[in-house]
């Protein structure tokens, strides 16, 4: 069907419901041109009677991506947006799987526990008795591998 404006130039296809983003999608189609775009920014350009510049994003008030009612949209900078998904991922707390320097075990502590936010110190351990060796070593200017006690940070 025939797309409303500002982009009445083209052709609508969708909405189509997008599986990794778990948000929906239009297709607009021209005869110069095609894009997709997520089905809430194509309902608020048509409600704004505008295209949406780049920094300009849709947030679905509720939460939930699929839940594409005006009502439930509203338009925020790229900043107020990103601040937004901070406030909602700081519920979570932020962990780092690690390598033990020493012993070599894998282990997960609270990011706020390790030498990642604790700058006095170098490395993280498994266990007490682990840092007592390896800041022994690290002492007698052993050459420690530390690249790779660091695994990944993740969420819980
Ligand atoms: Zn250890």
């Amino acid at each position: 069907m025939q797309a409303s404006y500002p982009y009445d130039k083209y052709k609508l296809y969708g909405p189509y419901f997008h599986k990794v983003e778990k948000r929906n999608y239009v297709m607009l189609v021209s005869k110069e041109h095609r894009s997709t775009t997520a089905y809430a920014r194509y309902l608020m350009a048509v409600h704004l009677k505008r295209i949406l510049a780049k920094e300009e994003q849709v947030d679905h008030i509720d939460g939930n991506c699929l839940n594409d009612v005006l009502d439930n949209l509203q338009l925020l900078s790229r900043l107020d947006n990103i601040k937004k998904s901070i406030v909602q991922n700081d519920m979570r707390r932020c962990m780092v799987k690690l390598q033990c320097p020493n012993c070599g075990k894998i282990f997960s502590k609270e990011r706020r526990n390790t030498h990642l936010v604790i700058t006095t110190r170098k490395f993280t351990s498994c266990s007490r008795h682990c840092m007592g060796i390896i800041a022994c070593k690290l002492q007698m200017g052993v050459n420690c591998d530390l690249s790779s006690n660091v695994i990944e940070l993740f969420k819980v």
